[in-house]
Parts: C-alpha cells; structure tokens; sequence
C-alpha cells in the first residue's frame, strides 16, 4: 500500500514571463496544492497515491504523465467521460515575488470529484491521507469526497492531515468555516498559515493560544501554524516548538506552504521527532522559495543537505 494518500485538483499551469495582457510566450506545466505535496513526498522516497479527477483531453494527459513521471501511483485516478476539462491557472509575475494568478477551473473535470472517485483509493495499511480546504471548496459533490474521506481514514487507523488552504476566490470565510469544522473531527494533523486559524474555528475573533487549545481539546492531535519568511510552531498537548525558517533568497513564494507539508509529513513517516519534522519542513520549504515553479525544485532525500554546503560550492 502507498504510505500516504491524497486527492484533489490538479491543473494545466501557463506560466507568462511577464505582463499576461502583453502576450509572448508562455510555459506550460501542472500545479495543484495535493500534488504538490505528492511530488515533494515521492522524491524524498516515500510511496505516494493521488486521486483526482481529470478531463479526457491533452491537459488531463499532462497532469497523469507529470505525476507519473514523479513515481506517484495514478492508478485510481478518474478521466472524465462527460466532456468537463482539465482545470487552468495562468501566472504572471508582476513585482519581485509577488505573482498573479488567473484561475479557469469553474465546471472543471478537478471540481466535480465525488466520494466514489476518491474512496477507493484509501488502501488499507497506508498511514497518511493528506488533504486540503481547496477540494470541499470545489463544489458539494468534492465537498462530499473529502468529508467521507476523511471519515473512511480515521476509522481505519489512518492519520488524517489537513493544510487549511484557504483561497478566498472559491468561497467565503462563512462557509469555509462550516465545511472545514465538519472535517475537523476527523482530524489529527491541522496544518494553517497564521491567518487562516481563526477559519477552522467557531469564534472567529480568538487569539492563537486560545484558537490552538480549543482545536487540541476538540481532538486534533498536532496544530502546526505556518509562519513565512518567520519559520513554523508545533503544537501539541505537550506544548509548542518554534523553527525558523532557512535563510535563502526568495525568487518564487509559490507552492512553498506545498514544500513544508511535504518535509513535515516525510519526518513523520520517518518517525522524527517535533524538532526534526520542522526542520525537514522549512528545509524542503527553502528549496520551493528558492527555486522558480510550485514544486519543480523540490529536493531529493540526497540534496536534503545541500542546505548546509557552503555558498558558492560546486559539486562535481
Ligand atoms: P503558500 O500558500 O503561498 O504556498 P503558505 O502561506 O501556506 O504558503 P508560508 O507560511 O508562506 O506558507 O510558508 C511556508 C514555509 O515556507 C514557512 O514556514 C517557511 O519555512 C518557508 N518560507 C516561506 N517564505 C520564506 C522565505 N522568504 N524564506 C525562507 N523560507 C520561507
């Protein structure tokens, strides 16, 4: 069985060199948060299965073609028979590394994954079904998906990890808050930026020690808050632990949150300790910052330790 489990949309990526609404040539590729993480966790040795929904056309055979080159089991995934497509997101960058991000996912193949898409790809034995706030914020049939999913995984003794997500495109704070709280009974691993606690609770206006225990004695097990250029804390009924992040030059902040939950979930396979899995996580985290693209420069479990070679060294 694959040690983690994940689903969600996964979609056509064009990437502009500059200004969109000037044209020129575009790059094209997949991005998609689950997939992501998928990706970081395969390179670093860990056997991983996504699900999903893609549209039977060229970008739908993009998306199984990049996952399956990254050693990820596609096996259940589902190509769509009804004539919904691939989803789409342009990105140009605009100001250093701010980018802009364009989305054409609306009746996408991606948004219309149902519970029966997704359950059958829990396989008994793996450890970890990891999912995002991005998938119920999809429609109701994947907001179905996830809950049931999550459900299904905690019954069966699988660690069930939530990375909060929140793209405030796709729906209100409101109705984030309602979906995301039915899921989190079935929690064991929150995963939030600092800003995105006050959505997993029911008082919105709760400060961040009081948010973290009302989530520890609701029955989440770890609260791992995200804290950008200023690094991460765990929390658990233990008590909290505060890493920095890794000094390295920001050239694109995309699919950094992604690269964190990977390395954090592979020190948990590998069973890290708290200290251990945060410094994998802003270790794998540094490599996305630094590298142009959501997960293309994500490292191997060799060039893990590429982070403590001096600057400029060559390696030959
Ligand atoms: P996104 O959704 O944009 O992928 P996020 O909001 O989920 O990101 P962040 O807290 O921005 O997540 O970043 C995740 C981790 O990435 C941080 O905990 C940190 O380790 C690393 N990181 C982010 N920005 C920087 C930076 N400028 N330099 C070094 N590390 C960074």
């Amino acid at each position: 069985p694959p040690d983690v489990v994940t689903f969600g949309e996964t979609m056509a990526a064009l990437r502009a060199q500059g200004a969109l609404r000037l044209g020129g040539s575009l790059g094209l590729s997949v991005a998609g948060a689950e997939s992501n993480v998928a990706i970081g966790l395969a390179r670093l040795g860990h056997r991983v299965r996504w699900a999903g929904r893609v549209g039977a056309d060229e970008l739908g055979a993009l998306v199984l073609r990049t996952l399956r080159a990254e050693g990820i089991d596609t096996g259940h995934a589902v190509t769509d028979d009804t004539g919904r497509p691939t989803g789409l997101l342009l990105t140009e960058p605009r100001l250093g590394t701010l980018t802009r991000v364009s989305y054409y996912r609306a009746g996408s193949a991606g948004s219309a994954l149902s519970p029966a898409d997704v359950l059958p790809a829990l396989a008994p034995g793996s450890r970890v079904l990891h999912l995002t706030g991005i998938t119920p914020a999809l429609g109701p049939s994947a907001a179905e998906a996830t809950l049931a999913a999550a459900t299904a995984a905690r019954e069966s003794g699988i660690t069930v990890c939530l990375d909060v997500n929140h793209r405030s495109r796709l729906w209100s704070a409101d109705r984030a808050r309602t979906a995301l709280r039915s899921i989190l009974a079935h929690v064991d691993l929150l995963i939030a930026s600092e800003d995105e606690l006050p959505l997993v609770l029911e008082r919105s206006d709760a400060g961040e020690s009081e948010a973290v225990d009302s989530l520890l004695s609701a029955g989440v097990r770890e609260v791992v808050v995200k804290r950008g250029a200023r690094g991460a804390t765990s929390f658990t009924a233990d008590g909290a632990t505060d890493r920095a992040a890794r000094r390295v030059e920001a050239v694109d902040l995309v699919g950094a949150g992604d690269a964190f939950v990977a390395g954090y979930l592979s020190g948990l396979l590998a069973g890290a300790d708290i200290p251990a899995r945060l410094h994998r996580a802003v270790t794998t985290a540094a490599f996305a910052v630094a590298t142009r693209g959501d997960w293309e420069g994500l490292p191997t479990q060799d060039e893990l330790g590429l982070f403590d070679e001096p600057d400029g060294t060559t390696i030959r």
